[in-house]
């Protein structure tokens, strides 16, 4: 890495994150209270498997409840949302998290929006996505918000700045333009459809990639000096920008993995703990 690069690392923003969080934590178990995470799987994908598993783990370390729930690939979109419907009547549940992708016979969607707003840690209802883009969302999802806890951590400057956002998903692309325009910088999103891609990036004081294609992003198209933040993952390690590439026209750049995906993690952390407080007040 060269010196004058600034290697925007995940690792550390998390591991400082989940130490204020640890705090919070014992403050709550001193008042009775164990914050508690749900997170439902359903069917046998191996990378959602390791996903859940890691977030699990993340929870235990840090004294915060991990309840898992595994349904069979089979599930109906009826009996996912009944689900859904005891967790959002359990007291003792402060977040529900249903991991993506569920099967093709589920309405996914619907299975989100039965989740109560309350327990939306993972910022996945429509309108948890409402609030977030008015800058309300007391959860926004955790991908976004964890992008604009590593700009803040570095004090990277975003009001005024050109943000390029390649990717609409609705839980990723879009929300995380919305904070940026809610940060005041001018944002333009880009996607599948975009024409001159590489020419708009090439207008970006920062990039967010968040396209699902491994080291889809060349250095070629980036800006000297721009801030890179790379939100993809895809098997390998391997990220959505050519790491190498885009390190040497960048002035700060997110590696991949130790980047984003800690952060993510520690965000989820977070709003459970944010849910058990609010129920403790
Ligand atoms: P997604 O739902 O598949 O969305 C991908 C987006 O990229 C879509 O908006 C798509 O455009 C756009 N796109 C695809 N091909 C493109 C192209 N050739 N040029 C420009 N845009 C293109 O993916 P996602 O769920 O947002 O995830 C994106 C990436 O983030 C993946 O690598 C995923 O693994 C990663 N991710 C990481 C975390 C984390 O914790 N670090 C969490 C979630 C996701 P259209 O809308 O036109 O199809």
């Amino acid at each position: 890495m060269n010196s004058d690069k600034l290697l925007l690392d995940g690792t550390r923003v998390a591991h400082q994150i989940q130490q204020d969080l640890a705090i919070r934590v014992s403050q709550l178990a001193a008042k009775g209270i164990q914050p508690c995470l749900v997170t439902i799987l359903v069917g046998d994908d191996p990378s959602s498997e390791t996903y859940v598993r890691m977030k699990g783990n993340a929870c235990r370390r840090l004294g915060i409840q991990s309840r898992r729930i595994h349904l069979a690939q089979t599930t109906t979109t009826e009996e996912l949302i009944a689900v859904i419907h005891e967790m959002n009547q359990d007291s003792y549940v402060h977040g529900i998290l249903l991991q993506h992708p569920v099967p093709p016979q589920i309405d996914e969607r619907a299975a989100f929006e039965a989740i109560s707003i309350h327990k939306d840690v993972d910022g996945v209802t429509m309108l948890g996505f409402a609030q977030n883009a008015f800058g309300e969302a007391s959860f926004p999802s955790c991908t976004p918000a964890a992008i604009l806890a590593i700009l803040d951590d570095y004090q990277i400057p975003i009001e005024g700045k050109h943000a390029v956002v390649i990717g609409r998903s609705p839980i990723l692309g879009k929300p995380v333009s919305l904070m940026l325009l809610n940060r005041n910088a001018t944002v333009t999103i880009c996607h599948s459809r975009t024409v001159g891609l590489d020419h708009i990036v090439g207008l970006a004081d920062i990039l967010v990639a968040a396209v699902g294609k491994p080291a889809f992003v060349q250095g070629s198209w980036i800006k000297e000096g721009a801030v890179v933040i790379d939100a993809g993952y895809n098997s390998g390690n391997i990220g959505d920008v050519d790491y190498e590439a885009c390190l040497t026209k960048s002035s700060a750049i997110t590696p991949v993995p130790g980047g984003v995906g800690p952060v993510t993690i520690a965000m989820l952390l977070k709003h459970t703990v944010d849910a058990a407080e609010k129920v403790g007040q």
